[in-house]
């Protein structure tokens, strides 16, 4: 208890103060998703209820974290962006990784039957964190697109992937076909041998997914004389990626005010 001797060991624990003022981003990936969608069978490349229940956690997240101000998400992972005041847990990385990182795997877990409800969980999901610290706006926003270029890569990859496969390709074929093809090849080799306009699928699947609080204008009540009464509420919403960045940075200024 207090005052013990055996207290002194407290200033053996790591310091790991965030720096003031920089926007925290939190990015979280499923560890071994690659097995744990294969034993669940997952629809490949891209299996929509496995996006629309990590969209669905990410969402909780945001209610649980008023602090997080912006969301992006595709594959088994989401970026989890802070407001730059924000002082969460004293601004400390193991226990904003700690227990944000915990907590997302428990409402997967949680949520898992909602979106597969003839899918017994056979693979326990786990998670592990990062943390990155953006000095500035602009490094906030190449993190952000780097990130979507990210999904963009992979998913064009696993796409076209996923197509020779199922035509009867080896994995090792596949692969072999793909080396070293430029994103062009791959948009030729979707549409000349598969009939497959890239930019005609799912925009969620090509452009990953923000969870994010957008304000929206409600109607609260009537008045005496009939005229409705309004009020901005803040909402959550997904969205998918805007590709014209300078609009969807003024669309939305209060994620990096
Ligand atoms: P690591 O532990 O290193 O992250 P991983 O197997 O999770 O290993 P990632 O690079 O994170 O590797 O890739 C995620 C894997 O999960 C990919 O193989 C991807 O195909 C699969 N996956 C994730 N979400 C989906 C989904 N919605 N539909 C189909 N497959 C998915
Ligand atoms: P923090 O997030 O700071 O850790 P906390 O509420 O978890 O907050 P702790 O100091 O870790 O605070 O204390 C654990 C709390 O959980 C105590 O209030 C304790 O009574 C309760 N608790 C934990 N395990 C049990 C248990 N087996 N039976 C009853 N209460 C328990
Ligand atoms: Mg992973
Ligand atoms: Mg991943």
């Amino acid at each position: 208890m207090a005052n013990s001797k055996y207290e002194y060991v407290k200033s053996f624990e790591v310091e790991d103060g965030l720096m003031q003022s920089t926007w925290i981003v939190i990015r979280i990936d499923g560890h071994d998703f690659q097995r744990l969608s294969l034993v669940h069978e997952f629809m490949k490349p891209n299996d929509e209820q496995a996006l629309n229940l990590m969209n669905s956690c990410a969402m909780a997240m945001l209610e649980e974290y008023p602090d997080i101000v912006y969301s992006y998400g595709f594959s088994d992972e989401f970026s989890f962006i802070l407001k730059k005041t924000s002082n969460l847990y004293q601004r400390r990385a193991s226990k904003i990784v700690s227990i944000t990182v915990s907590f997302f795997s428990s409402l997967y877990v949680m949520k898992w039957k909602e979106f597969f409800p003839q899918k017994e969980m056979r693979f326990l999901p786990s998670f592990r964190g990062q943390i990155f610290c953006c000095p500035s706006a602009e490094v906030l926003k190449d993190y952000l697109v780097w990130r979507r270029e990210d999904c963009h890569i992979n998913n064009q990859y696993d796409t076209c992937y996923w197509m020779l496969v199922k035509s009867g390709k080896t994995e090792g074929e596949a692969q072999s076909i793909l080396k070293g093809s430029q994103k062009q090849d791959k948009n030729e080799l979707l549409f000349q041998k598969f009939g497959v306009n890239y930019e005609k699928l799912p925009i969620m699947f090509r452009r990953g997914s923000c969870v994010l609080r957008e304000k929206v204008e409600e109607i609260v009540k009537y008045n005496q004389v009939g005229d409705p009464v309004r009020r901005i509420r803040k909402k959550l919403i997904v969205d998918h990626f805007d590709p014209d960045w300078p609009s969807f940075w003024k669309r939305h200024p209060s994620l990096i005010n």
